[in-house]
């Protein structure tokens, strides 16, 4: 029989903070430079005696992060050379930080953090320029905070939703645009398994994981790799290293034994003050001011709302056509309409708004207008459908549609009793099987009277009628 194994995972997650300028000078901090090396300078380019000065919005947006996270603000802090020959790195070392970091704790969808700090991002190699190689250094020097988490995490899924609600809230925040595909956010899992609860086993780390799929599918893959070392009487062969995913082939590689921190000789950077944190900002003010959380959103949404968790996820990741929905709920006002709503939305024109760019937001009157006119049975969900269709691109009003076209339903009970009396007496064999029993044949009544009044009859007030009419 298989042993049972207990997978632990940690992550480290770099993301690029958006600012005007560079971390230590007064080049753009643009991600979306085209050309190579246009925003460089004699400090991010490491020219000799050049010297650094500290962005204070960057460390403002580490700061945001650390508050929405709970953790502790540090009274001091400072930041060290972290000290590594790579070309992309000039000045033969990476200012970051080491003991004194911006944020101590925290905790985000339960998991807790260990500390985010802020540093600086590295340039960018290119290496498919055939047998040479060329370096960019426009994002040199940019601003890059890292979020490292406590080995708490046991599973690949948690680690994916973990990452996914990190760039939520960082979007949320403002502080970053967290584009993994684009390399703003970068994610590193390390991950070990024992097979001892008690006791961690030899980790690894893994890199080049450019999407949350791939964040989950190589943690996934390592803990079934490692699974089978162990079971296979390999386990020795499990070490402490730096692994690459491979996205075609979907697998992990070994890229190097992994470094340990005294091989960087972290030392305090000579050239930069120390920060005094608490008499820099107003970190009460800024605590007050942030914004609403995507926590605190879900919890008002279930609360206010009372709509499904998935549904809440459209409106928690697209905050424009959330808080259009919140102005479609003010005016509706009662919690069926608004679910009601909420159903159109989050199927109907979502689905609409993915295969026809015309489609937009329209006045949020129109919308709730549509919404009551569906509720309070003028028309059928079909013809609703239909307005929809064509509000959403053109915002005139459902009601002057509805009436223009005819499609406003019956709801006149007089007027109906009349239509569904002429059917029942033109039907006398479709009635009789319906007294012998025949349940499905007073569908075909009502089906019949929906043909006779264009469909304008509400099919629900018909059924009731019918009944009442064949008792
Ligand atoms: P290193 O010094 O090798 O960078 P750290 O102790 O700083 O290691 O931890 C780096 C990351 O690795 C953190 O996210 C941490 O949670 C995670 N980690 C530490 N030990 C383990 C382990 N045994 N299994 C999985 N992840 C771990
Ligand atoms: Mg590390
Ligand atoms: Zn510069």
């Amino acid at each position: 029989m298989k042993n049972s194994y207990y997978p632990t995972i940690g992550l480290e997650i770099h993301a690029e903070l958006k600012t005007n300028t560079k971390m230590f000078c007064a080049c753009k901090n643009d991600p979306d430079e085209g050309h190579p090396n246009i925003n460089i300078c004699p400090v991010c380019m490491a020219h000799p005696g050049a010297l650094p000065v500290i962005n204070k919005k960057a460390v403002e947006n580490v700061i945001k992060v650390g508050l929405a996270l709970k953790g502790k603000i540090a009274d001091l802090t400072e930041f060290d050379r972290k000290n590594y020959f790579y070309p992309d790195i000039p000045k033969g070392y990476q200012i970051s930080q080491y003991k004194y970091p911006i944020v101590s704790g925290g905790q985000l969808l339960g998991v807790d953090i260990t500390r985010v700090h802020l540093e600086e991002d590295t340039g960018t190699n290119k290496h498919d320029k055939g047998d040479y190689s060329l370096i960019d250094f426009n994002r040199a020097g940019v601003p890059l905070m890292e979020l490292v988490t406590e080995p708490v995490i046991h599973n690949a899924k948690t680690a994916g939703n973990f990452a996914r609600e990190l760039q939520l809230l960082l979007r949320y925040l403002d502080v970053s645009e967290a584009n993994m595909e684009k390399g703003e956010m970068r994610v590193e899992a390390n991950i070990s398994l024992s097979s001892d609860k008690n006791k961690f086993g030899t980790k690894v780390e893994v890199k080049n994981l450019n999407s949350f799929r791939s964040v989950e599918k190589a943690i996934a893959y390592e803990i079934k790799r490692m699974e089978e070392l162990y079971e296979t009487g390999k386990e020795s062969e499990i070490v402490q290293e730096t692994r690459g995913w491979d996205e075609s082939k979907q697998k992990t590689f070994s890229q190097r034994k992994k470094e340990s921190s005294h091989d960087y000789r972290y030392f305090p950077e000579p050239d930069l003050p120390k920060m005094k944190l608490h008499e820099a900002f107003d970190l009460k003010k800024m605590k007050k001011e942030l914004p609403e959380l995507p926590e605190t959103k879900r919890a008002r949404y279930k609360k206010d709302f009372g709509i499904k968790d998935e549904d809440t996820e459209v409106y928690i990741n697209d905050p424009v056509l959330s808080s259009w929905f919140e102005e479609v709920a003010k005016i509706l006002g009662d919690t069926d309409s608004i679910k009601l709503a909420s159903n159109y939305i989050t199927s109907d024109y979502v689905g609409l708004k993915k295969t026809n760019p015309e489609v937009k937001l329209i006045k949020p009157e129109n919308f709730a207008e549509l919404i009551k006119m569906a509720k309070g049975g003028y028309i059928s969900s079909r013809a609703t459908k239909d307005i929809m269709g064509r509000i959403v691109i053109n915002d005139e009003s459902p009601e002057k549609i509805a009436q223009k076209e005819g499609l406003l339903q019956q709801n006149d009970e007089g007027a109906l009793k009349e239509v569904i009396q002429k059917i029942i007496d033109a039907n006398p064999k479709v009635v009789a099987d319906y007294k012998g029993g025949k349940g499905q044949a007073l569908m075909s009544l009502v089906g019949q009277v929906m043909k006779e009044t264009k469909g304008s009859a509400n099919p629900e007030v018909t059924k009731k009628l019918l009944i009442n009419l064949l008792k």
